[in-house]
């Protein structure tokens, strides 16, 4: 993907009205801190134009980025941070309930899993979620760069175990140092999304 413009089109709060896009959305979640501002800033070539977490958990948001005015990256709020309340955390479900139910156009889910750690339970349970909600999750094992070449294969490994992901579920290691990943993510969008 050439990326040519780059547009935060719209922003969803809890009371938000969500939008009537015409036009492809992939979305992206994961708990906070995993690495998901750098995730798309890496997929739009920029260096800080979707947030990153100052304060995590923060910002309960979804955020639309119209990239080219041919598809939608939609950044959906982060989940697990301990300082959130209980009513935040509800808030925060209907949120990304009425997203993933009511959006016509999204078309696909990535979850961002951190490569150096074995799921939380929180992560199986946004895992389980979506699939509920008729999706197939692809993964995306974040902060690469972080380990040793070595330990990849066995931290891919426990990403699928400890999601216990459907058979033949992609999982795309990616690190937003070394942008490697990048270049797979949009061809696996472009040739099966757009
Ligand atoms: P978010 O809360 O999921 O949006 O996470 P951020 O993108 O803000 O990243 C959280 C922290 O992890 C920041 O300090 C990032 O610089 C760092 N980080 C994110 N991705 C990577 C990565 O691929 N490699 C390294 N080394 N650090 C990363």
């Amino acid at each position: 993907m050439v990326i040519k413009n780059v547009n935060l089109e719209t922003v969803c709060g809890i009371t938000s009205v969500l939008p009537d896009n015409q036009m492809p959305e992939i979305a992206f979640a994961g708990k906070s801190n995993v690495g998901k501002s750098s995730l798309i800033n890496g997929l739009m070539n920029r260096k800080a134009y979707a947030r990153t977490s100052a304060k995590p958990g923060k910002t309960q948001t979804i955020n639309f980025y119209n990239i080219n005015e041919e598809l939608y990256l939609v950044d959906l709020p982060g989940y697990g941070y301990a300082k959130v309340s209980v009513k935040e955390k509800e808030q925060w479900g209907k949120l990304i309930e009425r997203y993933l139910h009511g959006s016509k156009q999204l078309k696909a889910v990535f979850l961002l899993i951190d490569i150096r750690h074995d799921p939380s339970a929180n992560d199986k349970l946004m895992y389980d979620w979506i699939v509920s909600q008729g999706f197939e999750p692809i993964i995306i094992a974040t902060k690469l760069d972080k380990i040793k070449r070595s330990q990849i294969q066995k931290q891919l490994k426990a990403v699928k175990d400890g999601l216990k992901l459907l058979p033949g579920t992609t999982v795309i290691p990616f690190s937003a140092e070394t942008k490697q990943g990048r270049d797979e993510i949009w061809e696996l969008v472009e040739r099966e999304f757009l």
